[in-house]
């Protein structure tokens, strides 16, 4: 395409309607139609990136390759569209103040008074051009996050407002929007949806599409209502009614032609074919499961599942392609410690010890391994996880007493887990984790590598703390074995146990590379071994 076309992505009437799912469905469309497309979420919020927050303030922080925690939204792009993202995918408004202020230190706005407009929104507009030139994308589909009318996003909406008065029909705004149903009335009600609208034209902006999500279908008075209050065409009010699956919103949209509305509104011919059997294979394996079987998921933050997202989708792809139901119980790592193993992880196919930080629930966790590995259930240990793994071993085979890792216990007389050297001169907590990709060298005749097929791998990682190798040669002689190694700097990256049928620890986050398209082999394997452990029980 000649130049790039801007999307954005507003929400209205209350947050949570799905903007990131929606904005990944379209992607996946276009794409589908051989467009190139990225997306970008815009969070309102003042921290630099969401690397601080707690997951119960926004659940789990998403981990790019290039090494930015960033907002699980992005998880959501990358599952569907199966194209990596970057930093540059996700801009709070820590980012754009701390970029204008740095700009106004060094002198670059020469005296003048720097300003919300034109100066905030000019770095904002800037950040989604940006992108655009990265690599040439035919689509920036632009998220903001929050809902029209929160204080906090005023500045996004009147960048957007600029850049459709710079740009015309270059730029296409979509709203979602909830048209709720009163049940004691029996109807759908479109007011809340007006209202929004309404909102959004006081701040100067005229959505071009509306999506509307709804528990039922939207009849077409309904869609005419809607046009004629906000000012669009029918064909532009595009229902989302609720579905089963997330990965079921692509063929919503593609029936309701949200992809030809918006080509149709940026004046590109709708020339290819969309070819989206990929997905509807994925769906019907998805939803035609031959067998089922149920993994724990252990962690301290189960009553949130948002916290372990892309734990969670990786499930569901590495389910289809197995063509297996994988059942996850959310298992509470504390509860471990008052209620024991036995009781919460009985009959259970596989055991998936979580990452995480801090040492509540520790002694949980380090409980459900142990259960895991004498009892020969399929295991995985992932980040935390796998130190857990590491601890475990340690006490309970290698008999370390009170072997622990230096995050909990500072001086613990078998720190078999330590903080890594250049992490000990670190005092700033903000984006200074071991974070991104990086390469790793399999051993040969391992889980690792039968799972991968490959020697040299890379995988995304989020830690402070390393297996400690001043203790290697004491595990390999007890029988746990490093297989996996940094080649630059030795740090061990994947541990497995000997006698034992599917046990691994690994340092990295293979949820973050999980996608519809491509399903993360370690996953795959992990429920491939759980479903033998099922057969074998039967
Ligand atoms: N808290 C551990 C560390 O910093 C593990 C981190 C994680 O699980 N992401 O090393």
């Amino acid at each position: 395409m000649a130049h790039t076309k801007f999307i954005f992505v507003t929400g209205g009437v209350t947050s949570s309607l799905g903007k990131g799912i929606i904005s990944a469905s379209l992607a996946k469309l276009l794409q589908s139609r051989g467009f190139k497309v990225t997306i970008q979420k815009f969070d309102p919020y003042i921290n630099i990136d969401p690397g601080t927050l707690n997951p119960y303030e926004h659940g789990e922080c998403y981990v790019t390759e290039d090494g930015a925690e960033t907002d699980l939204d992005l998880g959501h792009y990358e599952r569907f569209s199966n194209e990596p993202t970057s930093q540059a995918n996700n801009i709070t408004t820590g980012r754009i103040y701390l970029s204008v202020i740095e700009k106004e230190r060094k002198g670059e706005y020469l005296g003048s008074t720097v300003q919300v407009i034109p100066h905030i929104t000019d770095e904002i507009k800037r950040s989604v051009k940006e992108l655009a030139k990265r690599a040439e994308y035919d689509f920036v589909i632009t998220e903001i996050g929050g809902t029209v009318g929160d204080i906090e996003s005023l500045p996004y909406i009147e960048s957007v407002r600029q850049m459709k008065w710079e740009m015309g029909k270059d730029v296409l705004v979509i709203h979602l929007t909830l048209v709720p149903y009163l049940s004691a009335a029996g109807e759908l009600k479109t007011k809340p949806t007006q209202h929004s609208v309404k909102m959004l034209l006081e701040q100067g902006v005229q959505p071009d599409i509306i999506v509307a999500r709804t528990e039922h279908p939207l009849q077409s008075h309904l869609r005419e209502k809607i046009a004629r209050f906000c000012n669009v065409a029918p064909s532009s009010v595009i229902e989302s009614i609720d579905a089963e699956s997330i990965y079921d919103v692509p063929i919503l949209m593609r029936q309701e032609k949200l992809d030809t509305e918006v080509l149709k509104l940026v004046n590109v011919p709708v020339e290819n074919d969309l070819d989206i059997s990929d997905w509807e294979n994925f769906l019907d394996k998805l939803k035609n499961p031959k067998s089922e079987v149920e993994i724990a998921l252990v962690g301290k933050y189960v009553e949130l599942k948002d916290a372990y997202k892309s734990i969670l989708e990786s499930f569901v792809h590495a389910g289809a392609s197995n063509e297996v139901k994988v059942n996850i119980r959310l298992v509470h790592s504390e509860l471990i410690e008052k209620e024991g193993t036995d009781k919460l992880l009985k009959a259970v196919d596989g055991i998936l010890v979580a990452p995480g930080f801090g040492e509540r629930g520790i002694e949980g966790k380090i409980s459900a391994v142990k259960f895991a590995r004498e009892n020969k259930i399929p295991f995985l240990g992932i980040c935390l996880g796998m130190q857990c793994a590491v601890i475990e071993y340690a006490r309970n085979v290698m008999h370390l007493k009170d072997a622990h890792s230096t995050e909990f216990s500072a001086h613990t007389k078998f720190p078999v887990i330590d903080i890594m050297e250049d992490q000990k001169k670190i005092s700033d907590m903000g984006g200074t984790m071991r974070l991104g990709s990086y390469p790793c060298t399999l051993k040969a005749k391992t889980i690792a590598f039968d799972t991968y097929k490959k020697e040299n791998i890379n995988e995304r990682h989020r830690h402070r703390y390393e297996f400690n190798n001043s203790y290697l040669a004491q595990y390999e002689n007890a029988g746990m074995y490093a297989t996996g190694i940094n080649p630059k700097d030795d740090l061990v990256e994947i541990v497995e146990v000997k006698d034992h049928p599917w046990f691994m620890g690994v340092q990295f986050h293979p949820e973050y590379k999980s996608t519809v398209a491509n399903p993360h082999p370690v996953f795959v394997s992990f429920v491939k071994a759980a479903s033998k452990k099922k057969e074998g029980k039967e």
